[in-house]
């Protein structure tokens, strides 16, 4: 087993990121702002809001948080939103996900300026993923994807897997994870395929995998039975269960194979929070 080490890949980048912070303030005298809203108090969302804002104090981006009451409608949330768009200072906004029930979440998504659309969710964005031919293009034209998939692409050039020609297999189909990364994969021609969760077979299909990147939200689901040996193991998932995190796979069940292999904590989650970073930055000379 190889262990791709998200923590030191993700430093690394942040790194590149805060020399770049450095040169913008230093040549134009703006400073990169992003902007964090919380609608009510979801423990998880509370943890992943005071990283990111750490996360941006020390690449020195700006961040300009906003905390909504748990009652707070669509309307409070989307009048917030086109405040935050008109805001010079601002050049990305991110709303935390899940919003409590009943709060129309692409909605609110829609409402936030594709310039400033950090997580790629706003129908714009996604679009022009989607129409994307190559990654060439994903890059050239400074797209702005979701976080979670960019970061599994930068583990995946980093730890040297080869995806041109590979079939890679993706468990979950959301539009945060499955389905940008699917067209993110694509684009660097690998043979995808999209399980979820009414495949059938799933076995036999994740077996055929030489790329498997599982995003279920099912703690230990993966075994060495779903896998095998040689491929890169890609662990999106993040799951608390008596009250420590695992991810989607049985890690004690595939670490004596022959797989290079992201851990959960310490994979996927420090990388989706670099590249939030990553598009604050795009979005900073998309708006210039
Ligand atoms: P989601 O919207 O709940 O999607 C889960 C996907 O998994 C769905 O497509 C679902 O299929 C599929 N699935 C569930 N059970 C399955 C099964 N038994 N067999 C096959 N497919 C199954 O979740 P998400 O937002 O994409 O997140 C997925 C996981 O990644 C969660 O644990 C989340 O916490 C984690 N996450 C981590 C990061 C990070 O930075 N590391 C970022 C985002 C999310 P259906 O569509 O048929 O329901």
């Amino acid at each position: 087993m190889e262990l791709i080490d998200g923590k030191k890949i993700s430093n690394k980048k942040r790194e590149e990121i805060r020399d770049k912070v450095d040169k913008i303030i230093r040549e134009t005298g703006k400073t990169p702002g992003l902007a964090t809203i919380l609608v009510g108090k979801n423990p998880a969302s509370q943890v992943y809001i005071k990283s990111k804002i750490k996360a941006c104090e020390n690449v020195k981006i700006k961040s300009f948080h906003h905390n909504l009451d748990e009652t707070s409608s669509k309307e409070d949330i989307i009048g917030l939103i086109k405040k935050l768009n008109k805001n010079p200072e601002i050049d990305g906004i991110l709303l935390q996900l899940p919003l409590t029930e009943n709060k129309d979440t692409q909605d609110c998504i829609n409402s936030i300026s594709p310039l400033k659309d950090v997580d790629g969710l706003h129908p714009f964005n996604a679009g022009l993923l989607n129409l994307s031919k190559s990654w060439d293009d994903v890059i050239k034209k400074n797209i702005l994807v979701s976080c979670t998939p960019l970061g599994v692409m930068h583990l995946l050039h980093k730890s040297n897997v080869e995806i041109e020609s590979k079939t890679a297999v993706i468990i979950g189909r959301s539009n945060l994870v499955g389905k940008p990364l699917s067209m993110l994969l694509l684009s660097k021609n690998a043979t995808v395929i999209i399980a979820h969760s009414k495949t059938k077979n799933l076995k036999e299909i994740c077996k055929s995998a030489d790329i498997l990147i599982t995003a279920m939200g099912k703690p230990n689901f993966i075994n060495r039975e779903f896998i095998k040996n040689g491929i890169a193991l890609i662990d999106v998932g993040i799951n608390r269960v008596s009250g420590k995190i695992c991810g989607d796979v049985n890690f004690e069940s595939v670490k004596d194979m022959n797989i290079k292999i992201t851990p959960v904590p310490g994979g996927v989650g420090p990388m989706t929070i670099t590249m939030l970073l990553e598009n604050t930055l795009k979005a900073f000379y998309n708006r210039k």
